[in-house]
């Protein structure tokens, strides 16, 4: 590890004009992967701006649309009212993530930030396109079990780690982003890139911008909710996948439906297809089975997580099933 100068800054501008200044530097906030990052050599930011103190950690209800500011940690949005009413696909992610200690310090924005957890992103003497542009990927011949099937390059086949992100992309959240010229929203869904040429990019934020809070318009999905994360153990692991699902369902027919995937996909992998499919139909476990063969198309195995060809369109089941027996 580097050398790194300190800074905490307590205002969104005096943050923006220090990471302005200075190219290596780097925005730090609970720090859950920064930290480990820097440990490994694998990021060597020259100066650290201690985000932590923003005034951003309110949580409020504003007309039909929930503000959630990018400092609130993972903990306090999971327990929140709010949350737990009117968006308990979102808590129940939460709480799936991680372990309870690092939930207390992660952020929302820090959490949209992580970087994959490849084993050859992390280990500086192996090929890894993400982390030098250039030098190969380990994994497409190699040790591949936790990786991509959907949108995969030839150039990496990671997968984004969080589970937050896909409980937000599947409830069609807003993501706000403070820069020089201002703010500008963007769609979550849109947030997160495919690995593409450039693998090196996990996410649209432009150099010099800094997240500062989400939007979650509220919905009637909040009923038949479910997120299932399937993983080698019952916490504090990725997901091998994970399924959000939430449907809102009137006399047995579904009138609305969101589903999102993790584990599968450099981004969280939202299954519009699939949700016009269910729209108008029964809630029935044969549509079900109907709309997870559906999720499949274009899906590709790299020899040791062709697992998840069987795996996800199981879980898709799952979690349909469990999200319309609630009552
Ligand atoms: Fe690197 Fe992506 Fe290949 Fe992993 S899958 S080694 S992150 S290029």
């Amino acid at each position: 590890m580097i050398n790194f100068t300190y800074l905490r800054v307590t205002a969104v501008k005096t943050a923006l004009a220090l990471i302005a200044k200075d190219p290596k530097a780097s925005f730090i906030a609970g720090g859950t992967n920064l930290v480990d990052l820097m440990k490994r050599g694998v990021t060597a930011p020259e100066k650290l701006i201690d985000i932590n103190h923003l005034p951003l950690k309110k949580i409020e209800l504003i007309g039909n649309v929930l503000h959630v500011g990018a400092m609130v940690a993972n903990s306090t949005l999971a327990e929140n009212e709010l949350v737990k009413n009117r968006f308990p696909l979102l808590m129940l992610a939460l709480q799936s993530g991680a372990s309870a200690q690092l939930r207390n310090v992660a952020t929302v924005g820090g959490n949209m930030m992580q970087r994959t957890r490849c084993g050859y992103f992390y280990d500086t003497t192996m090929p890894c396109n993400k982390r030098l542009p250039g030098s190969g990927c380990g994994a497409i011949a190699g040790y591949n079990r936790m990786h991509a099937i959907f949108g995969t390059s030839e150039s990496c086949i990671a997968v984004h780690p969080s589970d937050m992100c896909i409980a937000l992309a599947a409830l069609d959240a807003k993501v706000v982003i403070a820069g020089a010229k201002g703010e500008r929203k963007i769609n979550f869904v849109d947030f997160h890139r495919l690995a593409g040429a450039t693998p090196e990019k996990d996410n649209n934020l432009q150099k010099g911008e800094l997240i500062v809070g989400l939007e979650i318009p509220v919905n009637n999905l909040n009923k038949n909710s479910h997120y299932l994360k399937v993983r080698d153990r019952s916490s504090y692991a990725f997901a091998l996948v994970s399924v959000a699902a939430a449907m809102e369902i009137k006399d047995g027919r579904i009138l609305d439906i969101r589903l999102a995937m993790g584990g599968v996909a450099h981004k969280p992998w939202r299954l519009n297809a699939v949700e016009d499919f269910l729209k108008g139909k029964e809630a029935t476990v044969s549509n079900f089975e109907a709309a997870a063969k559906l999720a499949m198309t274009g899906a590709k195995g790299y020899g040791e997580n062709d697992f998840k060809l069987t795996l996800s369109p199981n879980s898709i089941i799952e979690a349909l099933t469990v999200a319309k027996s609630k009552a």
